[in-house]
């Protein structure tokens, strides 16, 4: 089995023995073609294609929840200026202070 390995060439180094094979492809390659992955030696282009469908699956569950928490935040800063806003309009406003001042001194 060891022997066997031993004759095989490197997919990528015709000239290099073979050091692992890769599982998903079952093609064999030299130690610098293998890259460990979740424990698992892989080829580059194996470990590639692993990652392209890992980072698909990650963006498929974490779209909705970036667009969850982007209306949240949105809703939130609207709630704050709103209540911002409320809260300049429940104040005195300045004709109603100016009425006040000419009440107290017009009618000397
Ligand atoms: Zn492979
Ligand atoms: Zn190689």
């Amino acid at each position: 089995m060891s022997t066997d390995l031993a004759r095989q060439r490197c997919f990528n180094h015709a000239h290099r023995e073979a050091a692992a094979r890769c599982p998903a492809c079952r093609r064999h390659y030299c130690r610098e073609c293998v890259v460990e992955h979740e424990s698992r030696l892989l080829c580059a282009a194996c470990v590639a294609a692993e990652a392209a469908r890992e980072e698909l699956r990650t963006k498929r569950h974490g779209w909705p929840g970036a667009v969850a928490g982007a209306l949240l935040g949105l809703v939130l800063a609207w709630g704050f200026f709103f209540l911002i806003g409320w809260g300049l309009l429940s104040l005195p406003s300045p004709t109603h202070a100016a009425d006040v001042w000419s009440e107290r001194f017009g009618n000397d």
